[in-house]
This record gives C-alpha cells, sequence and structure tokens, in this order.
C-alpha cells in the first residue's frame, strides 16, 4: 500500500512512518522532493503518482523509488537517462489510459507496445508493471470493469510475449475502491483520504 501523502505535512508522514508505513506517494515533484529533504532521517520509498512533464522527468527519475506514471516513450528515455546519470535504478509503472478521456493522462493501447519495447533497452529504469486511474465513480463497482481490464491487458501483454517481471504489478484502487482493486488483482494501492483524511487543497 502506498499512502498518498500529497498536500499532508512532513508531520503526518511521520505519523505514519511511526505506525510502520513506508511507502509514499506524491503528485508533484518538488513538493515531493522537499519532504524527501526533511525526512531524510527514515527509511521510505517515494512514489510519484501524479502526470509527469517532461521538464520534471530529470528531477523525478533521480529521486523517486517508484514512478507510476511513465505514459510515453519519450517519458521512459528521459527518465531513464535521469536515474542512470544519478546512479540510482527506479522502478517504472506504465499508465494507460483504457477509457480514451482527452482530460486524462496515461498511454493509449497502441503505444503501449512501443513503451514496452523501449522499456527493454532501458539502462537504469525497471518498468514492473501497469498502473490505471480510472474515471472517477462514487460506486467502486462501477470502476470495477476498468480494473478487469488492467488485469486483462497484463494477460494480453504476457501472450504477446513481454517480459513478465515487467508486468507483474498492478497499481490500482485509490480510497473509495481499493478493495475492489484488490478483488480484481491489484498488487498495489494508493490510499490518501482514508489514511490522512479529506485535503484542503487538489
Ligand atoms: C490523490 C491520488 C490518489 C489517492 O486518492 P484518495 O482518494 O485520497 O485515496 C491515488 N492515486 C492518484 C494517482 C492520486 O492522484
Amino acid at each position: 500500500m502506498v499512502a498518498v501523502s500529497k498536500t499532508f505535512g512532513v508531520e503526518h508522514v511521520r505519523a505514519a512512518a511511526a505506525a510502520g508505513q513506508r511507502d509514499f506517494g506524491e503528485n508533484r515533484v518538488q513538493e515531493a522532493v522537499d519532504k524527501m529533504a526533511a525526512l531524510a532521517d527514515l527509511p521510505l520509498n517515494w512514489h510519484f503518482i501524479g502526470h509527469l512533464q517532461s521538464n520534471k522527468a530529470r528531477k523525478a527519475g533521480a529521486s523517486f523509488a517508484v514512478i507510476h506514471s511513465i505514459d510515453s516513450v519519450d517519458l521512459l528515455q528521459r527518465v531513464d537517462r535521469a536515474a542512470l546519470e544519478a546512479g540510482v535504478s527506479p522502478e517504472g509503472l506504465v499508465q494507460v489510459d483504457l477509457a480514451g478521456e482527452a482530460t486524462k493522462f496515461g498511454a493509449e493501447l497502441p503505444h503501449l507496445r512501443d513503451i514496452f519495447t523501449a522499456s527493454s533497452t532501458c539502462r537504469a529504469l525497471r518498468i514492473v508493471g501497469l498502473m490505471l486511474l480510472p474515471p472517477f465513480s462514487e460506486d467502486p463497482e462501477a470502476t470495477r470493469p476498468y480494473f478487469v481490464r488492467l488485469r486483462n491487458l497484463q494477460q494480453d501483454l504476457l501472450t504477446d510475449g513481454v517480459d513478465p517481471a515487467s508486468v507483474c504489478q498492478l497499481s490500482m484502487g485509490m480510497s473509495h475502491d481499493y478493495e475492489v482493486a484488490v478483488q480484481e488483482g491489484a498488487t498495489i494501492v494508493r490510499v490518501g483520504t482514508a489514511i490522512f483524511g479529506r485535503r484542503s487543497k487538489q
């Protein structure tokens, strides 16, 4: 479970860490890097879960343990170069756009194969799975079909010969629907509100 600490201060992260939580999620690079510096005394794994602009790829590739939002070959290669230069080897997830929503980010299905093909030439970044941010619905059952589709997509990629190590993780499910996501095969859930309470912004 990734505890999504975006907008919450370092004291909230410290409290969760004291309770045993190690993985934290952020959606803004600078906010996260500031928290990392303030919490450098703790052994935490930082996950980037927001949309990653290419001009932030360098800092993100050097700073995060896991980047959930790789959605193009260009971004993949930028993050890989940054990680190589920084001497780190982060994990990456390919964010998939199953809904084709113009407002949402994520790779559309035809581009997925290209990203996986390119990932085999990465030198520092290791692609380990798929990430989904489905259209929001209050009703978790309305989201279940998207979770099923991500799992089926994982199966299709395996059938197509994609390296199993690069599709083993499924990052899906948030505060209101993580139980359904787990039923459908999530290996990583990203939970913010249910841990830290409601966010005042974003
Ligand atoms: C904010 C966010 C979450 C957590 O949402 P909650 O509803 O607070 O659990 C999960 N994933 C992504 C990509 C987010 O931006």
